[in-house]
Formats: C-alpha cells, structure tokens, sequence
C-alpha cells in the first residue's frame, strides 16, 4: 500500500478506512485474496553464506518467528497506517505490551509517574513489580496536571496513564500531559484502549508510545489475546525489538492473522459500538433507578470539554452507579438476560462488570473509593447487539432490581 497505490491520491495516503483493509498485504507466489496465515516457527536458507548475512543484518529476511513472522509483520504495518507510527511490534497479550512497552527502555534508578486509576494488571506492574527492580514510581490523579507536575523528579524517565479511565471513564489530558513530560525529560506511554485507536491519537497529541490490548475491540469478538506497542522506529527497533526478541512474549501468527481481519472491519464495528453506547447512555441517565452515569460523549461527563478535543466520539463503554447498594447492583447484573456478566470487554457481545468485586477486588474500599469505584458501580462494555434489545434487556434487569 506504499508507494505506487498512494500516486492515485496525489502522494497522500490512503483514508483510514482503505489503509484498514490493505495497508501492510505481504502476497505469497499463488496470489491469495485475503492474508495467509504463515504458522512457522523457523525458516530455512539457500545457502549457508545466505543465513550469515541475515545474522549480520546484511539482508533483510525472517530468521525465527520469536523474532518476526510474515503474518505478524501485516498486522504491525497494519496498525502503523493506522496509527501513522513509524514502526511497532505485537505482543502476545495487551499485557506484555504494557510491561515490554516500559521494562525495556527503564532501569533500576529511574522514576515512573503514573496515573492512579488504571486497568487492575497495569496498576500491578506499575506498583508492585516496577519498584521490585529499583524502578521507582508515584502514582497520581491523572486529571490533575499540577499533579503530573509536582510528581517529577530528576530522575523520571516515564509517564503511564490511560484515557478514558478503566472503569469510570475519567479522562487525561494526553496533549497537557506530553507537555509536562517534554520538559521533564520523560517519554509518554498511553494505554489507549478504551478508546480504540479510531477515537484517539494519541501520538498527535504529543504521546511517545502507544500500547493496546488487541484481545478487545480490535479483535472486537472474543477470539484471542494480542496486544501491540507503536512508536518511533529508533524506540521499537532499538530498545523494543531487542527485550521481545530475547524475552519471548511473541504474538502468535494464528492470532495475529484474527487481529489482521479484525482491522478490516474495526471502523464499522467501532461505529456501532459507540451509537449504541451513547444512545444507552441517554437512556440510562433519564432511569431513575441510576444515580449516574459516566459517559465521555454526554455533555454532563466532568471533562466533556476535553472529550470533545482528544475524541472523535465517546466511546465504546457505559459506566454507572445503580440507586442502592452492591446487593442492587447485583440483582441488576443477575436479571440481565442479552448482556453477559464478564470482566472483558471490546467483543460483539456486550458484557457488564462489577468493578468492585471483581477487577479490583485487589484494592481498599478506600483505595477504590479514590478512583470513582463504589459497590454501586457497573461497566457497560456495549457489543454489536440492536441497540433497542440492549435498552429492553436494561428496562427488565432495572425493575427486578428495585
Ligand atoms: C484488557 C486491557 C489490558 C490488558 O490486555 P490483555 O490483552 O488482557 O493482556 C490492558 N489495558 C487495558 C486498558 C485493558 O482494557
């Protein structure tokens, strides 16, 4: 999709939704329509002078799918026309994206700030396993730029946070964020899943890396973990490449070829998710079994002045607060009868969370208090369903609630 197909557009690139489709084909000699699946681990040489040069980095080629694998390099190029970086590597789970994306580039002494309300496994490698390797961190309100500010110390190297929040969809301010880590020195890492790459730039806004959990909307129906890190070439290629290659947290090219067919159809799908979440959440918020409701696209959301300049859209995720306690909240949940309780989220189906008991069991009620959580609180990660079955199967679950 370089080069020669981009003439058509006067040298621009193709538009998102066309680079989704294309961007990043490697077509094998019989000339397949859609993406093979290259399921090798190793790759054999003509020549014993062939397989040097290819150690010595003399030629291009593949070497050892811990490495690379074709399959793998089309969903990586994929997701750079996507997200216009200049280079990125997929990782076998959102996970190990998150950790190789700051375990490869930090060393003991160094000083990670880090937004405090985050996906329960992050917050884990943030504040338990980071300082375990003299890797220092504070955690912070992640909306409070004075906060981002005051944490910096001569030795901070990283800023983390993601946006919106998990699970009550706070937001930061990755463009004033970058700011602060510009001047102290600091490379930006978000966490962008809540917003799906098609909602949010982060790179546009200042922010130096990129990670995903691909396991949700870019899969987007259940299927498989994957995850993937985009940055600048000399960030993947030197410091990245080297800790995937030798610590072996490789995407599977199985999974990488769902990845790869999630992307054609993820503009589609995102858009669908985010009419049916922001027409539940009108719909919710005029219930008066809710208390509130969170929803970056409503004009009563906190920081909906924000939403509207880092989001084109509010968002695939409804969070709420039912009138009651975490018994009403669970007799909410138990009435449902479409929507599916499960801590996941991004798939076609739509699943419904008590963070509280659940994701982030692991916290004080003090500590989740901090971060918007309270035994009334519920995720919404709204699917593919007509969204007027999802509003009848809400109307039923809130009056058995009562
Ligand atoms: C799911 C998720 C992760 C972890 O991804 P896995 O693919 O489950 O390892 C990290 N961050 C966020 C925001 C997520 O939603």
């Amino acid at each position: 999709m370089a080069g020669e197909d981009n003439k058509a557009r006067g040298g621009k690139p193709w538009r998102q939704a066309t680079q989704l489709v294309h961007a990043g084909t490697l077509r094998s000699q019989f000339g397949e329509t859609s993406e093979a699946i290259f399921l090798n681990s190793g790759y054999v040489y003509d020549t014993a002078e062939q397989a040097e040069a290819r150690f010595k980095g003399d030629e291009e080629g593949f070497v050892y799918s811990r490495y690379a694998n074709p399959t793998v390099a089309m969903f990586e190029a994929r997701m750079c026309a996507m997200e216009e970086a200049e280079a990125a590597r997929g990782t076998a789970s959102g996970m190990a994206a998150v950790a190789a994306s700051l375990l490869c580039h930090l060393n003991a002494g160094d000083h990670v700030v880090s937004a405090r309300a985050l996906f329960g496994s992050c917050r884990y490698v943030v504040e338990d396993l980071l300082p375990r390797f003299g890797i220092a961190t504070t955690l912070i309100d992640g909306r409070d730029i004075a906060a981002w500010e005051a944490a910096v110390r001569p030795n901070t190297r990283a800023f983390f946070f993601e946006t919106p929040t998990n699970p009550v969809l706070e937001l930061v301010d990755i463009e004033a964020v970058s700011k602060v880590a510009k001047k102290a020195g600091a490379s930006v890492v978000v966490d962008n899943v809540f917003a799906t790459p098609l909602l949010q730039r982060p790179m546009k806004l200042g922010a130096d890396i990129v990670v995903y959990s691909a396991t949700k909307h870019i899969d987007g129906q259940g299927r498989c973990l994957g995850g993937v890190v985009l940055g600048s070439k000399e960030f993947i290629e030197e410091k990245l490449h080297n800790y995937l290659k030798h610590t072996g947290p490789s995407l599977s090219p199985f999974n990488a070829w769902v990845l790869l067919k999630g992307l054609e159809t993820l503009p589609l799908r995102v858009e669908r998710h985010c009419s049916s979440a922001a027409s539940l959440a009108d719909f919710l918020s005029q219930r008066r079994e809710i208390e509130r409701v969170y929803y970056p696209g409503r004009a009563d959301h906190p920081q909906a002045a924000l939403a509207k300049r880092q989001m084109d859209g509010g968002g695939p995720l409804i969070a709420f607060e039912i009138k009651g306690d975490k018994g009403a909240a669970f007799r909410f949940m138990n009435a449902l009868n479409i929507i599916r309780i499960s801590n996941n989220l991004g798939d076609a189906k739509s699943l419904v969370t008590h963070p509280a008991t659940t994701t982030h069991q692991r916290l004080t009620p003090e500590e989740r208090a901090k971060l918007g959580i309270f035994d009334n609180s519920v995720r919404l990660s709204v699917g593919l369903e007509d969204p007027e079955d999802l509003a009848t199967d809400l109307t039923q679950a809130l009056t058995a609630a009562k």
